[in-house]
């Protein structure tokens, strides 16, 4: 048995001229990364051709036969057109070569064979303009995936590319099969009985060469287990490792900062709030680090939930950091804290209070002395919390005691910015972490990719809000309805509320412009655009814009004149662009208008809405659409309409979305891990994936007897994508 075998280079097994082909369409470079290019779908003989079906700009193989050829001279130029029409018995095809005359000799009619290209339209007629293709021999036939087609085999479909055909990559593949040995197995044999599961070398053969459906989910089903349970292994590993970690136990009893800010909350917590804090407390006081993830939907109040574990550790004596994914969700975290402590964020400070802290913002937009005075205050512990982004608090900032960082990603799944958990705590502890998240992780989801977290949920909104209300407003079958939706903006604005409005896009740089021109479509909505119109239509209010293409400075300063009710240049409309998707808490916004709102996904409008009816007062958003009714943007548009389940939608979003989106960066590379496992459909195996993970990993946590698991881990972790695996 030898490893050996897979980590062969493909250049040594199917010649150099396919293994480049190979390397560049698909970046193979060993006979395992070939293997693991499992076939899309299979075809049975006659199912590959059915004619009738194909549609325009679509990539195809067609099994089909030379029904007859003709050749004319090309009118413009010198030159010749030869034209097949070839036929699947239910409908037919024109296949055209440009000055291929020669071709005339192969391509006979009766004969048969494998034409792939893309579908277009000529002239009324489906063609495929100078396909590849394969044609099997006349009379005798010892072309094997022909035999094969004729035998009523299946023959294997691979994803291709425009230089590798389906039919040259199950070339290279028979050459490879043809000489592979036994091949090690990452999965121990216990497991595999236990399972009863094929092991690798078998399933491989029979997911490139199966002879019917039966062997092909076989050789899935074993195929799956690995992914997952390779990924279970990793992620038990590493909670092990985690478990001798040390951290530095914060008390339990509540300090004079938590309860006096206890007693300035101008509400109750709810009784989720309530128990969450505690599963924090516990942790917290623990001595091994705490990594939990809180999740809740917006509006769930989290973020009340992360202050006060914050305000604990400060009264035990250590500092916490709160890290958000951008600086204007930074220095709305900010703004908030302060607002929320009151004289507790002002110690030492005139109006501060005397059992308070002080709490400080790190901001890439900063002025050099200011930013030198805010770390200084990190420094010395003067700041019990620190407030920045990711990249501010990771790379430069020394602090005199972390205790505690929370991480607010919001809904992205944005794996990699757990790194963040790096050690920033003194005498080889580490700290604990709480990591935020507004989207309910399916627990599948949560058990693939959050494997190490414990999890805590905020399942209920705070009492007394009213829940948001949204419309689909077709620009087409309801024009009036957006007229009147304009109408009720300046009313709310008349009443002091605010009111945004979302585009999909920023403008201005007539680029796009012209693309949507040349596409037929109609422009899209820009916030330039949008906000221009709206200062002209809407004179009465103060119309603003927000974008990424802003410097950190404006942002804020527009977020600020928005948030603040009573600020002399208050605005009362906000134009902007998804900017203002995570996080963002305006009390008084009551109102927001989603336009062209089938360009954002199920989950993404889910978090925008969640931007208005934050307060007391009742939220209304309108998503405004042209999209045709009936279509799957504006089903979309009435499933976020019909719920405000974010659990729901969730779910819905997940299975509209692809596999790849849902586990984020850590599946965006080129070697992904999962192929076949769909973590939301899988959930099965992912759970049995991870019993047999854990007993593995009990009973030899080095994995001393499972050498070549090791290697298989070995390989997943030092993909570029999951170095987070170990930084975590
Ligand atoms: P999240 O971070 O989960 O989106 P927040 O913590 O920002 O939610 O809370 C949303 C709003 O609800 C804030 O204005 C907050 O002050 C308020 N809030 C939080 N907890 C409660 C509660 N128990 N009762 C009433 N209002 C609350
Ligand atoms: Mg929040």
């Amino acid at each position: 048995m030898t490893s050996g075998d897979l980590e062969r280079p493909l250049t040594k097994v199917v010649g150099g001229k396919t293994a480049t082909a190979l390397a560049k369409s698909f970046g193979m470079v060993t006979v395992n990364d070939l293997l693991r290019h499992y076939p899309r779908r299979y075809a049975k003989r006659g199912e590959l051709t059915d004619l009738a079906t194909l549609s325009d700009g679509e990539s195809v193989t067609v099994l089909a036969e030379i029904e007859q050829v003709t050749i004319r001279p090309m009118r413009q130029r010198r030159g010749s057109i030869l034209e097949a029409v070839v036929t699947d018995g239910k409908g037919r095809l024109s296949v055209t070569f440009f000055n291929q005359a020669w071709r005339e000799r192969e391509l006979r009619p009766a004969r048969s064979g494998l034409f792939s290209g893309q579908v277009s339209t000529f002239r009324n007629k489906r063609q495929l303009a100078h396909p590849q293709c394969l044609l099997f021999p006349d009379g005798v036939n010892d072309d094997p995936e022909a035999i094969a087609a004729f035998a009523g085999e299946l023959i294997p479909v691979y994803p291709a590319s425009g230089s590798m055909t389906s039919w040259q990559i199950a070339g290279a593949v028979r050459m490879v099969l043809d000489t592979l040995g036994e091949v090690a197995d990452p999965i121990p044999e216990a497991v595999l009985s236990d399972e009863k599961l094929l092991d690798l070398t078998r399933a491989l053969h029979l997911i490139h060469r199966p002879t019917d459906f039966t062997e092909v989910t076989a050789a899935q089903a074993r195929l799956k287990f690995e992914e997952a349970f390779v990924l279970q292994v990793v992620l038990a590993q590493r909670r092990q490792e985690m478990s001798h970690l040390m951290a530095t136990p914060r008390s339990v009893v509540a300090g004079p900062l938590l309860t006096s800010f206890d007693r300035r909350l101008p509400f109750v917590l709810t009784a989720g709030q309530d128990f969450v804090s505690e599963e924090i407390a516990r942790d917290l006081a623990g001595t091994h680090p705490m990594h939990r993830l809180l999740q809740g939907d917006v509006g769930s109040g989290k973020t009340i939930v992360a202050l006060r574990a914050m305000l604990s550790v400060v009264d035990a004596g250590g500092q916490a950091a709160l890290l958000a994914p951008t600086e204007v969700l930074a220095a709305q975290h900010y703004r908030s804290i302060r607002t929320l402590l009151g004289p507790l964020a002002d110690r030492g400070r005139l109006g501060g209070a005397d059992d308070g802290t002080r709490v400080a913002l790190l901001s890439g937009s900063q002025r050099t002395a200011q930013r030198r005075v805010e770390l200084l205050d990190v420094i010395t512990g003067d700041a019990g919390i620190v407030v920045g982004t990711h990249a501010l608090i990771q790379d430069t900032v020394e602090f005199r005691d972390l205790a505690l960082v929370v991480v607010d990603e919001q809904h992205r799944f944005g794996v990699e910015q757990r790194a963040a958990l790096a050690a920033k705590a003194r005498d080889g502890t580490r700290p604990h972490v709480l990591v935020m998240t507004a989207t309910p992780i399916p627990r599948t989801v949560a058990m693939t990719v959050f494997g190490d977290l414990d999890i805590s949920t905020l399942s209920e909104l705070p009492a007394g809000r009213t829940p948001i209300a949204t419309h689909v407003i077709s620009t087409r079958e309801q024009p009036g309805h957006l007229v009147r939706a304009w109408q009720r903006v300046e009313e709310e604005a008349a009443q002091k509320h605010r009111i945004f409005v979302v585009c999909p896009r920023i403008g201005g740089t007539g680029i796009e412009d012209d693309l949507e021109i040349e596409s037929g479509e109609t422009a899209i909505a820009s916030v330039l655009d949008v906000s221009q119109t709206l200062t002209r239509e809407l004179p009465g209010l103060r119309v603003e814009m927000l974008h990424g293409r802003m410097s950190g400075d404006e942002k804020e300063d527009v977020m600020a004149r928005f948030a603040d009710i009573s600020h002399p240049d208050g605005i009362d409309v906000l134009v902007a662009t998804t900017v203002i998707e995570v996080g963002v808490d305006v009390p008084d916004a009551s109102i927001m208008i989603i336009l062209d709102a089938d360009r954002f996904g199920i989950s993404q409008l889910h978090q925008l809405r969640g931007r208005v009816g934050r307060g007391s007062l009742p939220g209304l958003c309108l998503l405004v659409t042209d999209a045709d009714a009936g279509s799957p943007a504006r089903e979309r548009l009435l499933a976020v309409a019909s719920t405000t389940d974010g659990f729901e939608l969730s779910q819905l979003d997940l299975q509209m979305r692809r596999e790849g989106d849902v586990l984020g960066s850590m599946q965006s590379g080129r070697r992904s891990s999962l192929r076949l496992l769909e973590v939301v459909r899988d959930e099965d195996i992912i759970e049995r994936a991870r019993a047999a993970a854990h007993a593995v990993i009990d009973a030899d946590p080095q994995l001393l007897a499972h050498l070549d698991l090791q290697l298989a881990i070995g390989a997943l972790t030092s993909d570029e994508q999951t170095e987070f695996l170990e930084k975590a």
